[in-house]
């Protein structure tokens, strides 16, 4: 699935949900407690709550842990997620290892016979680039970019990158039916910032691309002048046609549905025919992300010399797989990809590789054995109930709004009623059994994989969408909002401490799971998600006076965020982070109300570790989103991603809230100056 869905969190995924108990003191449950709900060691109490609130919660704890050399940043989700890769599900595949001869298409053929591919670097080492040198073949063998774009179809089904990629997904109009998309794509470094912006951290890293394909090329014995250069020359033109990150949060901007005549018409260079026949698709008419791409793009292939254009498919290829070769080729990549831009200094050790790299190609068979072990039944009902009780919350502040009329309202509280959501795992799983998985064969492996992929997705073309589909695997610790389908979605990983911890006091679930369930939530009435109607359909339910004010907040939130520095040289981009620090305020809001609402009639609760149960919402918070990161992740991460870096997800949000100066005692906070209350 191509698309994006809305998560909570960066590459690592996200997490959410909450817990419906009051905020008592819950002396009861010490016996038992394995995860400390807060553990006030953290705390840096020389800082002030009310100017640094990160670094008062977090400042000791980031103090005394630095991040590891093998990780670009460290905190609450990357320590989890190494522990639920590290612990348990290396548990499960070491206890496959174990069976004699499982059952060729079962799970534990599968999953063993990747991992051992992976794992067998002398056959690795001996192949060499013999299981790419037949594509490279192809790509030289074409005599005109009319056979090369025709090529690209079927390249683009084993998951190499062409100028523009190709997929099925609901139609954001007609939610209950899929579509085909034609959307911008073939950037090496994922963003146009990368090519465009001036900066001198950004000119060194252009330069070490440059250098890095130039020694790819060189490791391959391929002969061809100055291909570094070549790549980023094209690459460079490709991205100045295409839009910009934050226009393509635009739904209704990058929603064009077009008869298949039409892309003729765009972009007549391109052989789009054999293009999608080769693809697997046939269709009348498709939705095309930005029609002036397509036509730039095919005037680009008929200016670019024809011998560029080969070589810079074979760097698709070469980069594509330079993971899966022998250990030069992805040491050199882990230079360029992790070193040199997330300033990551230690290649992580092969077997956690192989770890990483069979859940992240045969997820879903590895989470159906991984909810099986790890994950109670009991968690759906509790996270059921938190979400169910945030709904409520969100009604209750839905009615107090003063900004929204109340025809708007109505439409909205019907919204709320319409959500959907998932919990844990899928009900079904599908069938991966006709995968050919060979414990040799590591690059045909992941071939294979990605063509069983391909025909799963178009498959789906033109039929109903199944409502019933995950976008995530169950043990990625991270969460999601689809808005086509009015849900949100909490896999099982999340649903542990710190972000769900069952046997915490209730103020911190609230600040941290129950924080997260309300962004998700939240992220169904964003600048995007407000676009979309119950039904999960792209339609205007809003009146003009009302859309009018909500633009004005976000317009509001998006300049107050726009003026936060990061680092030298960066700030936050307000437009491309809008929908995520709204969500970030709104999930906070719901959770501190519905905190509120559980202490309704009880006795006021005590103090623990000095701290009010209002005080700990925060702190919880702010547990969720501590940690160190290096220069270099935190540039590529305003550069290029949707969401606020995580201290400001705590240093910026929580200052535009009265609820945290009240709680804290602040004074001239952002509070009281900017009235930002959205939801
Ligand atoms: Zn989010």
């Amino acid at each position: 699935m191509k698309k994006l869905l809305v998560s909570l969190m960066i590459t690592l995924p996200l997490m959410a949900m909450f817990i419906t108990i009051s905020c008592k003191n819950n002396k009861t449950a010490n016996s038992e407690i394995k995860v400390p709900a807060f553990d006030v060691s953290g705390i840096d109490s020389t800082v002030k709550p009310c100017v640094d609130f990160d670094g008062f919660a977090n400042g000791n704890w980031k103090k005394h842990n630095p991040i590891p050399s093998t990780e670009g940043s460290w905190g609450s989700f990357e320590v989890l997620d190494k522990e639920n890769r590290e612990v348990k599900i290396k548990g499960i595949i070491n206890e496959l290892l174990a069976q004699e001869n499982p059952q060729k298409g079962s799970e534990a053929q599968l999953i063993t016979g990747f991992y051992r591919s992976y794992l067998d670097t002398v056959t690795i080492a001996k192949r060499g680039i013999t299981p790419i040198i037949p594509l490279s073949d192809k790509i030289l063998a074409t005599k005109n970019p009319s056979e090369l774009i025709a090529l690209a179809g079927e390249l683009a089904k084993i998951n190499m990158n062409g100028p523009f990629e190709v997929y099925v997904s609901a139609d954001d109009r007609n939610s209950t039916m899929n579509a085909i998309f034609v959307a911008q794509g073939g950037l090496s470094m994922r963003d146009r910032n990368y090519y465009e912006n001036k900066d001198s951290a950004m000119v060194k890293v252009r330069a070490e691309f440059v250098k890095h394909i130039d020694k790819m090329f060189s490791m391959a014995g391929w002969d061809v002048k100055n291909p570094g250069q070549t790549v980023l020359d094209f690459e460079t033109k490709l991205a100045l046609i295409q839009l910009k990150n934050f226009e393509m949060r635009d739904p209704v901007k990058i929603y064009n549905k077009i008869p298949f005549s039409e892309l003729q018409k765009l972009a007549p260079g391109i052989n789009w025919v054999d293009y999608f026949k080769n693809y697997g698709l046939n269709t009348d008419t498709l939705i095309v992300q930005d029609k002036n791409y397509l036509k730039n793009l095919g005037q680009l292939l008929k200016s670019t010399p024809f011998a560029v254009l080969q070589t810079w498919f074979r760097w698709q290829l070469l980069t594509t797989y330079a993971n899966l070769l022998p250990s030069e080729f992805n040491k050199e990549s882990f230079h360029f990809y992790n070193t040199v831009m997330y300033g990551v200094k230690t290649q992580r050790p092969r077997q956690e590789r192989a770890i990483m790299s069979v859940n992240y190609r045969l997820g879903m068979p590895l989470g159906k054995l991984y909810v099986a072990k790890f994950f109670p039944e009991s968690s759906k009902k509790k996270v059921s109930e938190m979400i169910e009780n945030v709904r409520s919350v969100y009604s209750q502040r839905i009615d107090k709004l003063t900004w929204m009329s109340a025809p708007t309202k109505e439409k909205a509280k019907k919204k709320l009623a319409a959500f959907t959501w998932k919990i844990g795992y899928p009900d079904t799983w599908k069938d991966y059994s006709s995968i050919d998985i060979q414990p040799d064969k590591l690059v045909e492996n992941t071939m294979n994989i990605a063509l069983w992929e391909h025909n799963d997705m178009i498959k789906k073309a033109g039929k109903p969408v199944d409502k019933k589909e995950w976008g995530m695997s169950p043990q990625t610790i991270n969460a999601y909002n689809n808005p086509t389908n009015n849900e949100i979605v909490f896999p099982a990983a999340i649903l542990q401490p710190p972000f769900f911890n069952p046997d915490a006091d209730d103020a911190i679930n609230y600040g941290a799971i129950i924080g997260v369930i309300g962004h998700e939530m939240t992220h169904g009435f964003d600048d995007q998600g407000a676009q979309y109607d119950g039904n999960g359909n792209l339609s205007n339910w809003w009146t003009p006076e009302d859309s009018k004010n909500f633009v004005a907040l976000g317009k509001k939130l998006e300049n107050y965020f726009s003026t936060i520095e990061v680092t030298k040289g960066f700030k936050i981009d307000g437009k491309l982070t809008l929908g995520e620090n709204i969500a970030d305020l709104g999930g906070l809001t719901l959770g501190y109300y519905a905190l509120e609402k559980s202490l309704d009639g009880k006795p006021k609760p005590e103090p623990i570790d000095g701290f009010t149960c209002q005080q700990r919402f925060f702190l919880g918070w702010a547990q969720v989103w501590r940690g160190n990161m290096t220069n270099e992740s935190l540039i590529n991460q305003v550069q290029t991603n949707e969401h606020s870096p995580a201290r400001w997800r705590i240093n910026a949000t929580l200052p535009l809230m009265k609820e945290f100066s009240d709680a804290y005692g602040c004074k001239g906070t952002a509070a009281d100056t900017l009235l930002i209350v959205i939801w």
